[in-house]
């Protein structure tokens, strides 16, 4: 009984079931239907009504087929379906399939008649007409993908002033910017982007490229339209003016989603030639917050350091190429002095963090006030015990700097330069005289950022002696070194390292050299002999960057291809790339 079910034909016609529908008329005995086969002939019907109802009664509707006389005509093949079933003996196998393939044919030549003439009418435009490929529903279909590709709103997003920022109605053309935005900031935080800079790339298209450890990042390409919007969107969140595409402008905001708690955003909005330009700086604040211990000297070269902040006189170069973290060094070193009992002071270009206990004066190039040489003149002339400088934009500062009473104040100068002899000669330059600029040096710092290979993927191998001779390492004490990896075994199977999505390297630490300037180095820079200089420093036998680059190597933080490419000669500037035209990013 579970196969089947007991119809009773003389039974009164209102008790009438669905199967029992097509066996009405079969006898008056008692007959056994399987309720299987009434379901098989019941889909025919239910494709059929699907049809009328979804597509063919609506396309009536729309056109004005005359919707009333198209459902008599339905009407009428339903009927003559009913008929069909009742008149034909459906036991036996031959006698089910002919039942059901009748069905699909009398509803079949229904459908088509309303599409053949359907399709016959001049009301109706072409990309209307129906089809019975079903491209329609098909395209629909791939349209809700689409949709659904483009994704929602995940961020949640406190503007400049402190409010949340809530996303658009979904159906407005705002949203889908707004999800544009956000993807641009989401896809920059999984990929442990420091940076993210907006850029013109060429007359019609932008580029958001990343800043990963240090190293660019080429990004997606952007439609030009979209970009300048998603520009927009990000200024406006940061509170500032969208009209105003030609300063300088900066701003914070936060975000947070499932993954992302309460993360600072700084806006850097500028105007060049080619466009507008954005940089989004993740954690602005903390990215330049380390203590000098953290910041990766090797103990001697701290304590090095920590002797000099012993006095306040004398001049500190820090000389490091663009975003190898001269302004975290900076604040770093001003840490190594006591802000209650010392008058520490910054001149910068645009607070990157907050000191506690040092007053930081912004200079502004936008505003009316006192230029940068005038401004570091003034400041030195108050005799603070220590000033940090965030640059050496001209001459006239260097002038300035050489000329002040550096026998009362410590003044720790941040240049942006390839190694720390070259810092030294970019500041004697800078003075034009050599003599005086010698006089006053103190020491000289270079550093440069290298990436760290990610523990979870990175490959441990055996250097050849050939290769430890060629970078002057000793084949008697380094037995291994290591190198990226990107990848790892999950079930036996290598898959893309989950912890640095495959780049082999997650976070970045400093190289440094710290060269005192003593009487012997003293004199070779007053005589601007640079080779006297190299030698001078070499006999003290201090680490050079690339030296601390190899320690670091040497220990498994590190690779060799890593310390190669940070000590590589810097590129020259390309005519390709024509960098003085190109709009620049913000620089950390
Ligand atoms: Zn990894």
């Amino acid at each position: 009984m579970l196969d089947s079910i007991l119809i009773s034909v003389t039974e009164p016609i209102g008790s009438v079931t669905l199967g029992s529908a097509f066996t009405l008329a079969a006898g008056e005995t008692f007959m056994l239907v399987s309720w299987w086969k009434a379901i098989l002939l019941l889909l025919p019907f239910l494709g059929w009504a699907w049809m009328i109802s979804t597509v063919l009664d609506k396309h009536a509707k729309r056109f004005f087929l005359g919707q009333e006389k198209w459902n008599a005509i339905h009407m009428i093949f339903a009927f003559a379906a009913l008929a069909f079933v009742i008149v034909l003996p459906i036991d036996g196998i031959a006698g089910l399939a002919a039942g059901f393939f009748g069905l699909v044919a009398i509803f079949g030549i229904d459908i088509g008649i309303f599409i053949a003439i359907a399709n016959k009418d001049e009301r109706i435009p072409e990309h209307a007409k129906l089809r019975l490929d079903f491209s329609e529903s098909a395209k629909k279909r791939s349209d809700k993908k689409e949709a659904k590709k483009l994704g929602n709103s995940e961020l949640v997003i406190i503007g400049a002033n402190k409010m949340k920022i809530v996303p658009p109605d979904k159906e407005a053309t705002a949203y889908a910017v707004r999800v544009a935005a956000e993807e641009v900031v989401i896809n920059g935080h999984n990929a442990h982007a420091s940076q993210i800079d907006i850029i013109p790339a060429n007359e019609s298209t932008y580029a958001a490229s990343m800043l990963v450890d240090g190293v660019r990042q080429a990004g997606e390409p952007l439609a030009k339209a979209d970009a300048i919007q998603i520009i927009d969107f990000w200024k406006k969140a940061a509170g500032l003016s969208v009209e105003d595409r030609r300063r300088k402008l900066s701003g914070y905001i936060t975000i947070s989603s499932e993954k992302i708690s309460n993360m600072s955003l700084k806006m850097v909005a500028s105007g060049s030639k080619n466009g507008m330009v954005l940089s989004i700086v993740f954690n602005p604040r903390e990215a330049v917050r380390r203590a000098p211990k953290d910041l990766g000297l090797l103990d001697k070269q701290l304590a090095e350091l920590k002797s000099w902040a012993e006095t306040t006189e004398g001049m500190v170069l820090l000389g490091a190429p663009s975003d190898n973290g001269r302004t975290t060094t900076l604040y770093s070193l001003l840490q190594l002095h006591d802000a209650y009992t010392s008058n520490i002071q910054t001149i910068e270009y645009d607070f990157e963090d907050e000191v506690e206990g040092i007053k930081q004066i912004l200079f502004d190039a936008t505003s009316e006030g006192p230029d940068f040489a005038t401004l570091v003149r003034s400041t030195l002339r108050r005799d603070p015990d220590v000033v940090g400088i965030c640059d050496l934009p001209d001459a006239s500062t260097g002038k300035n700097l050489a000329i002040a009473d550096l026998d009362r104040s410590r003044v720790y100068l941040s240049l942006k330069a390839d190694s720390a002899i070259a810092a030294i000669q970019l500041y004697v330059r800078a003075v034009g005289d050599a003599k005086l600029a010698a006089k006053g040096l103190k020491g000289v710092v270079g550093e440069k950022l290298i990436r760290m290979l990610c523990g979870n993927c990175k490959v441990a191998y055996q250097p050849t002696p050939e290769m430890l001779k060629k970078l002057g390492l000793p084949a008697d004490k380094v037995k291994q070194l290591h190198k990226k990896g990107g990848q790892v075994l999950i079930r036996n199977k290598p898959e893309v390292c989950p912890v640095c999505n495959g780049v082999g390297y997650i976070g970045q630490t400093g190289c440094f050299g710290v060269f005192p300037i003593e009487d012997d180095e003293r004199k070779m820079i007053a005589a601007e002999n640079w080779n006297g200089l190299r030698t001078a420093m070499r006999k003290r036998s201090l680490p050079t960057v690339q030296q601390t680059a190899l320690r670091k190597a040497v220990e498994g933080m590190t690779s060799i291809e890593e310390v190669s490419r940070i000590t590589a000669p810097p590129k020259k500037k390309s005519s390709k790339t024509s960098s003085s035209k190109s709009p620049k990013p913000a620089q950390a």
